[in-house]
């Protein structure tokens, strides 16, 4: 039998996390990152409130060195890593969408990691890919603001200026909203929750700007990853539309003196033919036109396939 233990031994005693990658011990982290914590709770409720900034350190070191981050911008439309013809047929422009960006490569690890996240229901990793998201977002956001001189920089505080030239760091542009691409009810139900919408809320979170449900999915002709690009963007004409009353609270909310276009950043988990970002942007430009706002929509998703 187990003796109870004492305050001195919870102290003294070396406590462990699990990587959430692999499930492997790792040094204590954070109170919620216990052995006993992840015991006591199935991996579907597995919070996903940790520390977004601290998300690294709930990896070990093998799984931190799987991320394959995207290091240089071969397309500057779509973010690739290499230089893509794709664009250069199917411009990004034409939907009203200025680029994309994602954080990291489509790997076969982050396969797993968004196979994790998306289909079994495992939301700690919501963090993780928010975390890695917030971490890259300069160095990306920095690279459509060089190659989109319409991109204005707002106005920061005067801290903020002062830490940027004090780490050089560059002044890039945040998000005056933040967006994501929406489930059907149907995959709402049967997940539960939306990859898109909380890596978006967690984002704009860590940004102290609003996060808004701007759109909203129409039809459902049932998953696309095994359809070409002409499948998908034949499956997903028609099939985003405008939330209407986000819509007008954004527009009652809008700084109408402010001259400058409204950026909205569009979230979701991965881009793969750019299809659904497309469709997406599309309704989203036709609707702000609609009500006379002028619009800079950039997408940025955790993966670039
Ligand atoms: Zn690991
Ligand atoms: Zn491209």
């Amino acid at each position: 039998m187990n003796a109870p233990k004492g305050w001195y031994e919870g102290v003294s005693m070396p406590r462990f996390g699990i990587c959430i990658g692999c499930e492997v011990k790792i040094p204590y982290v954070s109170a919620r990152n216990t052995e006993k914590e992840l015991e006591s709770r199935s991996r579907s409720h597995r919070s996903s409130t940790y520390s977004v900034r601290s998300w690294s350190r709930q990896l070990c070191a093998l799984c931190r060195s799987s991320i394959s981050y995207i290091e240089q911008i071969g397309c500057p439309h779509c973010g690739r890593a290499v230089r893509c013809t794709d664009c250069e047929r199917h411009p990004l422009f034409v939907h009203g969408l200025t680029a994309n960006r994602s954080a990291v490569a489509y790997s076969e690890a982050m396969k797993a990691w968004l196979h994790r996240y998306k289909f079994q229901g495992d939301t700690g990793y919501a963090a993780i890919m928010a975390g890695m998201m917030l971490q890259r977002y300069e160095l990306l956001a920095a690279t459509i603001s060089n190659f989109h001189h319409q991109i204005t920089v707002p106005p920061l505080p005067l801290y903020e200026r002062l830490r940027r030239w004090l780490y050089q760091l560059p002044s890039v542009p945040y998000p005056d909203v933040v967006t994501f691409v929406p489930s059907t009810v149907e995959r709402l139900i049967d997940r539960g929750f939306n990859p898109a919408e909380r890596l978006a809320t967690l984002l704009a979170t860590a940004w102290n700007c609003p996060v808004m449900p701007l759109l909203t999915r129409m039809t459902d002709q049932g998953r696309q990853s095994h359809l070409g690009r002409s499948g998908r963007e034949l499956a997903l004409s028609g099939a985003y539309c405008c939330h209407t009353q986000a819509l007008q609270t954004l527009c009652v909310n809008i700084n109408t003196s402010n001259k400058s276009p409204l950026y909205i950043l569009l979230v979701d988990d991965v881009y793969t033919t750019g299809s659904t970002v497309r469709a997406c942007a599309g309704a989203l430009t036709g609707a702000l036109r609609n009500y006379g706002i002028s619009s800079i929509i950039c997408s940025y998703t955790w993966a670039r396939a």
